[in-house]
């Protein structure tokens, strides 16, 4: 059975943790493009130093930069039987890229999942993982700014997703297992 979900969420809303976790149950890579790009950045490849700057602030990598990047990881066979997409898309433009990429190969998103948190919540969370992973963009600056780009570019595109019917909204506020279990559901409901 193939699989292609995206899972949105704001900072925060531990979209990572769940990502890594319905991968494992679903059998298809997570692809999580903050961890490719902290990947680029600790390697110090050129892609890593071409967009540091960016994501130290918590500013958008270009699209170009990020298209590419994601074109190439879903060319990997390891994806020929689904992926999950973690922080991809995350504007209108990253959108309608991954629809040509899709339709280019001949296939489509099954789901996405989006994880709500409310503000305070999210804010305390990442202030927890900003002191035990030490992340070079959890400063009050970039969190703030990442979480006003998530409100105003990346939440917005919910809508479109619900239009084509594949919107799943789940409650991201409980403990780290019921929010898996609450999501593991859904995709019964998915799952074709
Ligand atoms: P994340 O781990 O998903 O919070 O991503 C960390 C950072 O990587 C973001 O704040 C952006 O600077 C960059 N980034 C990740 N995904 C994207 C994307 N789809 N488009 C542009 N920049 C991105």
């Amino acid at each position: 059975m193939t699989m292609r979900l995206i899972i949105m969420g704001p900072q925060g809303s531990g979209k990572g943790t769940q990502a890594a976790r319905l991968a494992t149950r679903v059998g298809v890579p997570a692809i999580s493009t903050g961890d490719l790009f902290r990947w680029h950045i600790s390697q110090e490849t050129a892609l890593g130093v071409l967009v540091q700057s960016y994501t130290a602030h918590g500013e958008l990598v270009p699209d170009e930069v990020t298209n590419a990047m994601v074109r190439e990881r879903l060319n990997q066979p390891d994806v020929a039987s689904g992926f999950i997409l973690d922080g991809y898309p995350r504007n209108a433009a990253q959108v309608g890229e991954l629809d040509q990429m899709l339709t280019a190969d001949g296939v489509a998103l099954d789901a996405v999942l989006e994880l709500t948190v409310d503000r305070d919540a999210l804010l305390q969370r990442i202030a927890m993982r900003a002191e035990l992973e030490g992340r070079e963009d959890d400063t009050p600056d970039a969190i703030s700014r990442r979480l006003d780009i998530y409100t105003e570019q990346t939440a917005p595109l919910t809508h479109a997703y619900a239009d084509r019917g594949l919107l799943v909204r789940i409650d991201g506020a409980g403990a780290i297992d019921e929010v898996t279990e609450h999501l593991a559901a859904a995709l019964e409901g998915v799952a074709r």
